[in-house]
C-alpha cells in the first residue's frame, strides 16, 4: 500500500481543495488549472502537467488517474496516492415515471444531498436540465419548502458541485437512458449565496471552454435574495440568475420567507435594478403559488408593478404539496386567472408543470432520510 504523500494543502495555497473525508488529500474535482499547476509544481513536476490534468478531469471527464495515459505512469501512482478524484457516491437513484431521476448522495463525513436531472419531455428540444444542491440541507426555514425541514446542514465544497454533474452525466449517458446534460440549475438543496465561494468556483468550473464548457446562459444560480451576494455575483460571473421571489409585498414575504426581514423586497428589487445583466439576458423570476396566499388578482398586478422595467421572465410553480408545510396548492382557475393577469400586463409567465412529483424530487420536496429531519 502506497503511503500518502501529506501534502500541505495550507501551504500550498490549495487549502480551498480540502477533501470532504478528512484525510488532507485535495479533492481535484474543485481544481483550476491553476490549482493543477501549483500541484503538479509541488509534486517536481513541470507545470504544464497541470493543465494536461484539467482536461483529461473536466474536458474527458475521465474518472480514474490510471486511464490518463498521456500523464506518465509514475506522477499517475503518485496522484492516485495524494489526490482524491472521486465523485459523489449515489446511494439511491429513484426515476420518475416521466423520466426524471433522482440522485442521493452520501458522502464520507455522514451528510446527504440529492440531485435531480429533468429530462425534456419534447425530446427534439433536447434541453436536459440537471438541478444540483449547493447546500446539504438549508438555513433559510422557507415554509414552504421541504428541504427547510431539515436541522444538520453544512456547505457543500466546488468538487461535491462539479461531481453532481460529473456523476450523473456518467449514469445517464448509458445507453439504455441516452441523456446527456445540457442545463445545470442550482436550484436543489440549499442557498447557493451562502455558500458563496464554492458556488462560484463551481461554476466557474462548469462553463470553462477547456473544461466542462457548459455556456453561461445554460448554468443558472438561483438565491432567495441573498443581497450582497447578489453584488458580488454580478461582478463575479455571467450565469443566469434566478430569483425566489413568491411574493410581491413585504407583509407576505416576510411570512413565508423569513429571510426577507433581512432583505425585504425594496433592496431585493435595487439590486436586481442595479444588475450588470448581460445584453439580451432576463433574471428568471420563481413564483410559487400557495392557495389564497399570494395567488389573487391584487398580487398579480403589485408583481407587475414591482418587477415594472426590470427584464424578467417569471416562472409561475404551483406548490408542490408534502408533509411539512402549512401550505395548500391554489386553485387551477386561480393560477389561470393569475398568469393571464400578468400575460395582460405584457410580462413574460410560465406555468411550469411539475416533474418527479412522484418521487418528491420537484421543487421544495428535496430533502433526505427521516434521520436527518
Ligand atoms: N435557495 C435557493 C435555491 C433553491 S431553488 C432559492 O431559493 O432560490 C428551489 C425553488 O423551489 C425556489 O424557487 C423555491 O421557491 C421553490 N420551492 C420551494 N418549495 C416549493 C414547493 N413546495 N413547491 C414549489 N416550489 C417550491
Amino acid at each position: 500500500m502506497a503511503k500518502s504523500l501529506d501534502l500541505d494543502l495550507g501551504v500550498l495555497a490549495l487549502a480551498h481543495l480540502k477533501n470532504a473525508a478528512g484525510d488532507g488529500r485535495p479533492a481535484l474535482l474543485g481544481a483550476s488549472v491553476q490549482d493543477l499547476e501549483s500541484l503538479a509544481e509541488a509534486l517536481g513536476e513541470p507545470r504544464y502537467r497541470g493543465r494536461q490534468l484539467f482536461t483529461a478531469i473536466f474536458n474527458r471527464r475521465i474518472a480514474d488517474f490510471a486511464e490518463m495515459t498521456d500523464i506518465p505512469a509514475g506522477l499517475r501512482q503518485t496522484l492516485a496516492t495524494a489526490c482524491e478524484l472521486d465523485r459523489p457516491h449515489a446511494t439511491t437513484i429513484v426515476a420518475s415515471v416521466d423520466g426524471t431521476r433522482k440522485y442521493r448522495f452520501e458522502t464520507p463525513d455522514g451528510v446527504a444531498f440529492e440531485s435531480v436531472y429533468i429530462p425534456e419531455v419534447a425530446k427534439e428540444r433536447h434541453t436536459h436540465t440537471l438541478c444540483v444542491s449547493s447546500q446539504s440541507g438549508c438555513s433559510l426555514g422557507c415554509r414552504f419548502c421541504f428541504t427547510a425541514s431539515i436541522k444538520r446542514y453544512r456547505n457543500l465544497t466546488a468538487a461535491e458541485i462539479v461531481g453532481q454533474v460529473l456523476a450523473v452525466q456518467a449514469d445517464v449517458s448509458r445507453p439504455e437512458i441516452d441523456g446527456k446534460i445540457t442545463n445545470i440549475v442550482f436550484m436543489g438543496m440549499g442557498e447557493p449565496l451562502l455558500n458563496y465561494d464554492n458556488v462560484v468556483r463551481a461554476a466557474q468550473l462548469l462553463t470553462d471552454p477547456a473544461g466542462l464548457d457548459f455556456s453561461t446562459r445554460r448554468v443558472t444560480i438561483s438565491t432567495a435574495g441573498i443581497v450582497p451576494r447578489i453584488y458580488d455575483l454580478g461582478r463575479d460571473l455571467t450565469t443566469q440568475v434566478a430569483i425566489s421571489l413568491n411574493a410581491s409585498c413585504d407583509e407576505t414575504r416576510n411570512r413565508i420567507m423569513p429571510i426577507n426581514r433581512k432583505w425585504p423586497l425594496s433592496a431585493l428589487i435595487k439590486a436586481l435594478r442595479e444588475y450588470p445583466l448581460p445584453r439580451r439576458r432576463r433574471f428568471t423570476i420563481e413564483y410559487v403559488m400557495l392557495g389564497n396566499v399570494n395567488d389573487s388578482l391584487r398580487d398579480a398586478e403589485q408583481l407587475v408593478r414591482l418587477l415594472d422595467g426590470i427584464p424578467v421572465k417569471i416562472n409561475l410553480l404551483p406548490l408542490n404539496p408534502h408533509s411539512r408545510t402549512e401550505y395548500v396548492p391554489p386553485a387551477p382557475e386561480r393560477v389561470t386567472a393569475f398568469q393571464q393577469a400578468l400575460r395582460g400586463a405584457n410580462v413574460n409567465a410560465i406555468l411550469r408543470t411539475p416533474r418527479g412529483q412522484d418521487i418528491a424530487a420537484a421543487c421544495g420536496q428535496l430533502g433526505p432520510a427521516a434521520s436527518q429531519l
